[in-house]
């Protein structure tokens, strides 16, 4: 199988067209998203009308259930909790109903799907270091699990008492290894690399590739400023931060 993961779009649409354009060039045999369809971007009700009919199937993230009420805006920072306001008025009854049903964590294909954490799927915890990724995967039934939510792309490979990090592009999965992947944000990158950024899994080759595409980021830009929401959500696209 053929398989693309996409994550964290963040209501960026210049950004998911983008990917989309390139999921749809590759033809996988199927596209699941790890959450966070919404929140700080600009175009929220387009990215899900957009994603929806691509997707075998998707969980929540923290900013999808923030906009629908399901969870509480506490631990929000301000620029996050505004955008969330903004983000809860914007979009249509369909679509905050579509968000609200949307699972905290599945088994598909194979794979643990989960926004930020299979061992606590409501806690929201990031996983950074090896020692978080170990901790995690001793919660996880299957070989491999894919996250989101640092909007940091990257796998452990999970040997032992032991999670290094690693650090290739394209990582040649080892026979008896599980692994924890991070495919990153396509709509709010925040490993440095202002790219938008999605998964690509060959279950044949054993394969997982970080995919990295440029995207119109002055464009998405724009859109949040016209939106009137902080500058600041604007700016950390052009950073990658
Ligand atoms: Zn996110």
């Amino acid at each position: 199988m053929r398989l693309a993961i996409v994550s964290d779009v963040h209501g960026n649409l210049e950004a998911l067209d983008r990917v989309l354009e390139d999921i749809d060039r590759r033809a996988p045999d199927a596209v699941f998203c790890l959450g966070d369809f919404v929140g700080y971007g600009a175009a929220p009700n387009e990215c899900i009308e957009r994603l929806r009919p691509r997707i075998e199937g998707a969980v929540a993230g923290n900013h999808d259930l923030a906009a629908c009420g399901r969870i509480r805006l506490g631990y929000f920072n301000p620029d996050a909790a505004e955008a969330a306001r903004w983000t809860t008025r914007a979009l249509t009854p369909e679509h905050l109903e579509y968000l609200r049903e949307l699972p905290l964590a599945m088994s598909w294909r194979g794979a643990c799907v989960v926004h930020a954490s299979p061992a606590e799927p409501s806690e929201w915890h990031y996983v950074f270091t090896p020692n978080e990724a170990h901790h995690e995967m001793q919660h996880c039934h299957e070989p491999i699990c894919f996250i989101g939510h640092s909007h940091v792309a990257g796998a452990f490979e999970i040997d032992g008492e032991f999670a290094p990090r690693r650090p290739e592009s394209l990582v040649r999965m080892r026979p008896g290894m599980r692994y924890l992947v991070n495919v990153g944000s396509v709509g709010q990158p925040r490993d440095g690399d202002p790219r938008a950024a999605y998964l690509w899994w060959d279950t044949e080759a054993s394969t997982l590739e970080h995919v990295r595409l440029e995207y119109d980021i002055a464009g998405a830009m724009a859109r949040i400023r016209a939106a009137g929401l902080p500058a600041f959500l604007a700016e950390r696209l052009r950073v990658g931060q």
